[in-house]
């Protein structure tokens, strides 16, 4: 039998005509594709309007599973469906249901997701939906699991011996203070114990329950001597923030009582992803409420490398005997030719009872993308110069001809509604630099996070010291890149932090006014950027500093921390999870690349590791509404190499009548054209 969300594989069958599951297929699928298409006139490209706040009429403008899934509350309840479906919007609907209908204090309501992106922009649907707003802050806690753990530990730690005002490391320091720990250790060795750890810690293992891998000697000694490290410096690494509230609530029912008794509804987004720790924490937290509810899509579960399982969602109903489970099938999100070329993608790689049920509820749409480009460089220019066109609006070229049929202007209303992909984060500064050079803004999570980068930790630290002058760890981080008189550094933080630091001061204000330290050299350009991008990020915190830093020290991908702006977001395949934009590029579309194989033989790609790579290309290729362009590079300069490269094998399955190709040609034998490939290079195949 089907598992949850699985089923007869609508989309599949639009594609295969006289199948007798076509007829079914197309009644679902017709009648909404009637009313999407006139909502296409004007603002075919922009992106969905908000909804209005909740009344009890929303219950209307949902589809009948939505509206049931909203208003169940005889316990707790699974709602398994694809992409675009409209699970984020049924649980956000459910939230603001609980609050408005039945009158559960917003307060006692925790929404628990994976990424602090999503949880923004949970938090902005909600406050559309609640009527939140700047002076009326939104009281339903939405937390990822890290930053959930965070205060579960601040307020309840010190019974564990974990100080109040433990500091959270940043993923630059976890080798650092491996090495500190262990001396003898090379920093290669250092990063495969990390790898240990962290997966000794997922699954709720610490030194003393730790056992010596086969073929590590040493493990747990360098695992003791780092924690002991940790503990030196008041600090938790992140697996901990998990963990350590799992252990603390095992041992200690008074305080799991006191922690549960905050909450009477919890609700979870992206549950294919748990962790095991994270699955023992809900477990754990739910055991008292018995209002939970749990959302996710099997089929893009893209975590399985970290140790996530999407096990323990298909054991839901076993877990919870009493609970329900309801489906959605309609994709509200994409075009018919995007969807169908996303499920038609990953049904190629799936035995045929575990097709993803999904039957698209907009209209057909332009075509997908897929563009041959002579080299990485190639890609990048091509990706700038479209999106140039999408947003000038001067288009003519062949290219775009049918696209839009019957649209006037520019295709795209701003640089926001457009996301460019990729698989490895290395792949983004090429991409950067080409937006760059044709002065298109974007915001990007990863190697070009200013935040991240060496001068911005010491911005950082430098906050953290102005806030608390007894970090250490702050202090130490800012000496070892600002060369400078310790002494006069320290003299310097207290005289600003007496001058200019209150409780009360807007964090932004602060980070301004960091200007005044004579010895952070501002001048130059990596300071400079890793300074604004800050004041950027801390403009949306007012003077809430505990949020601020507790936000910076919780992301890993700090600049998408800054709120949707007129920017285009550059970002991994893992990071885009649960996000859509108008128009989408996945570049990199490879053999080396999807599946991620660099470094890797082969021959030694496990069955699994090649499943959760076409489900990460699915989650990709799901995010986009309008339009969906999949590149690849002939050749492709990467990790210090040139290298000669295929597509990718997840292009051959996408369907073919769902495709449109474009192909830069190769260059004539013997004729040198210029290394710029213009436009006028590429070609529509008849
Ligand atoms: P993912 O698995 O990618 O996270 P999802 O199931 O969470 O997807 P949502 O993001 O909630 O999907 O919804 C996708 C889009 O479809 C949103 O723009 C949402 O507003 C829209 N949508 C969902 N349900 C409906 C509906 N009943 N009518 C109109 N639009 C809808
Ligand atoms: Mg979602």
């Amino acid at each position: 039998a089907p598992g949850p969300g699985e089923g007869t594989g609508l989309c599949e069958s639009l594609e295969d005509g006289g199948s007798a599951r076509t007829e079914r297929a197309r009644g679902l699928a017709s009648e909404p594709a009637a009313a999407a298409d006139d909502t296409h006139s004007s603002s075919f490209f922009s992106r969905k309007a908000r909804p209005a706040p909740w009344s009890a009429a929303h219950l209307g403008s949902l589809n009948p599973e939505q509206a049931e899934a909203v208003r169940f509350s005889g316990g707790p309840l699974l709602i398994v469906a694809g992409p675009g479906t409209g699970k984020t919007l049924t649980l956000t609907c459910r939230i603001a249901h609980l609050i408005e209908e039945r009158g559960v204090p917003a307060e006692r309501i925790l929404a628990v997701t994976f990424t602090q992106r999503a949880a923004r922009e949970m938090e902005d649907r909600l406050q559309g939906l609640l009527g939140a707003g700047p002076h009326n802050d939104l009281s339903v806690r939405v937390r990822t699991f890290h930053a959930l753990g965070a205060e579960i530990l601040r307020d309840a730690g010190p019974s564990l011996g974990i100080p109040r005002d433990f500091f959270i490391l940043g993923e630059e320091d976890y080798a650092r203070l491996l090495v500190r720990a262990v001396p003898a250790l090379s920093r290669k060795e250092a990063d495969g114990l990390l790898e240990r750890i962290s997966r000794e810690k997922r699954n709720l293992r610490y030194p003393g329950d730790a056992a010596e891998p086969p073929g590590v000697r040493g493990f747990v000694h360098a695992y003791e001597r780092y924690e002991s490290v940790l503990k030196e410096y008041r600090a938790l690494d992140y697996d901990d923030l998990v963990s350590l509230p799992v252990r603390l609530m095992s041992r200690r029912p008074d305080f799991a009582d006191a922690i549960r008794g905050q909450f009477s509804a919890i609700c979870v987004d992206e549950y294919q992803d748990v962790s095991p720790a994270q699955y023992r924490l809900l477990r754990l937290l739910a055991e008292g409420t018995g209002d939970l509810c749990v959302i996710g899509d099997p089929h893009q579960a893209i975590y399985g490398f970290r140790g996530a399982s999407p096990a323990y969602f298909l054991q839901f109903e076993r877990d919870y005997p009493e609970g329900k489970s309801v489906r959605l099938v309609r994709n509200y999100r994409s075009s018919a030719n995007i969807l169908c070329a996303s499920v038609g993608m990953l049904t190629a790689g799936l035995a045929g009872d575990r097709v993803p049920s999904l039957a698209p509820a907009e209209a057909e749409g332009p075509k997908v993308h897929v563009g041959e480009l002579a080299s990485e460089k190639a890609e990048a220019v091509f990706i700038a110069r479209t999106i140039e066109r999408l947003m000038g609006g001067t288009d003519s070229l062949s290219l775009y001809a049918g696209v839009v049929a019957g649209h006037e202007g520019p295709v795209c209303g701003s640089f926001g509604d457009i996301a460019v992909l990729f698989r490895l984060k290395a792949l983004g500064p090429g991409i950067e630099q080409a937006l760059e050079h044709q002065g298109i803004p974007y915001r990007s999570a990863g190697r070009g996070d200013r935040v991240r980068s060496r001068e911005g930790r010491s911005l950082l630290a430098l906050l953290r010291c102005l806030k608390d002058p007894g970090d250490r760890m702050a202090f130490e981080q800012i000496q070892a890149e600002i060369k400078g008189r310790p002494e006069d550094m320290r003299e310097q933080i207290e005289r600003y932090r007496q001058l200019r630091f209150r409780k009360d001061v807007p964090v932004r204000d602060a980070v301004e006014g960091l200007a005044e330290l004579d010895w952070i050299p501002l001048e130059e350009e990596a300071w400079r950027e890793a300074w604004e991008a800050i004041g950027r990020i801390s403009a949306s915190f007012g003077d809430d500093w505990d949020g601020f830093l507790r936000s910076l020290m919780l992301s890993r991908d700090t600049d998408l921390l800054e709120r949707r702006s007129e920017r285009v977001t550059l970002a991994t395949l893992h990071a885009a999870k649960g996000l859509e934009f108008p128009v989408v590029f996945i570049v990199g579309c490879e053999d080396l690349l999807l599946p991620c194989r660099i470094g890797v033989q082969e021959t030694d790609l496990r069955e699994t590791d090649l499943e959760e790579e076409r489900r990460l290309f699915y989650v990709g290729m799901t995010r986009a509404c309008r339009l969906l362009y999949l590149t690849w590079a002939r050749s492709r300069f990467l990790h210090g190499e040139r290298r000669v490269s295929q597509p990718s094998r997840f292009l051959a399955d996408v369907p073919r009548q769902r495709v449109t190709l474009i192909r830069q040609e190769r260059k004539a034998a013997g004729k040198r054209r210029a290394a710029d490939p213009q436009m006028s290079l590429f070609k529509l195949p008849t």
